[in-house]
């Protein structure tokens, strides 16, 4: 099955001049999103994580099922303000000013192996800021892991850890 006959570009949104790549014919798709699920348990179960991480917010539509595909738990990493508890942030640049995520401070054991989900590998500022945020509540991040990657924005470089995606757009 060819998953990108499941994925939409949509011209200029969120601002003219950007191609965005609307991941939600997958999601509404039955068979197809099983099979995507599918294909990341494969890519994923070998990191051996012992929990999983999405991204607010798409990122949790993927690291949710993924989690229970595996039989592993799901945490979150939300924008500023939206957690309860104890909370560890952590402000990353945008093109124009700056975004602060947040976890959880007990959501992940010291040591425990994690893999971060998101549903798009763009520039790879979302998801280098996020293995940032885990490492400072102790996680030992394995791998980060997406439907879709942009390969032309080279979003791969921006990070330390193996990066697995479904679908490349170039
Ligand atoms: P980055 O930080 O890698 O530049 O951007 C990735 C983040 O922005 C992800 O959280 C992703 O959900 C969102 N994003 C950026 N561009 C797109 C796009 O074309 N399609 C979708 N579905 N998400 C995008």
């Amino acid at each position: 099955m060819d998953l990108k006959d499941h994925i939409r570009g949509i011209p200029d949104f969120p601002k003219p001049g950007i191609l965005f790549y609307d991941v939600s014919p997958l999601l509404a798709h039955g068979p197809a999103w099983k099979t995507a699920i599918d294909r990341l348990a494969d890519a994923v179960r070998p990191h051996r994580p012992d929990v999983l991480v999405g991204i607010e917010s798409r990122g949790f539509l993927v690291a949710a099922p993924l989690a229970l595909a595996l039989g592993i738990g799901f945490v979150m990493v939300r924008k500023r303000g939206k957690l309860p508890g104890d909370t560890v942030a952590h402000s990353y640049d945008l093109e124009y000013g700056t975004d602060t995520i947040e976890v959880q401070s007990d959501a992940v054991k010291p040591g425990q192996r994690v893999v971060v989900l998101d549903d798009l590998l763009a520039t790879g500022g979302t998801m280098a800021a996020a293995v940032t945020l885990l490492r400072r509540i102790g996680a030992d991040v394995r791998a980060a892991a997406f439907l879709v990657e942009l390969t032309f924005l080279n979003g791969r470089d921006k990070l330390d850890v193996p990066s697995l995606s479904l679908m490349a757009y170039d």
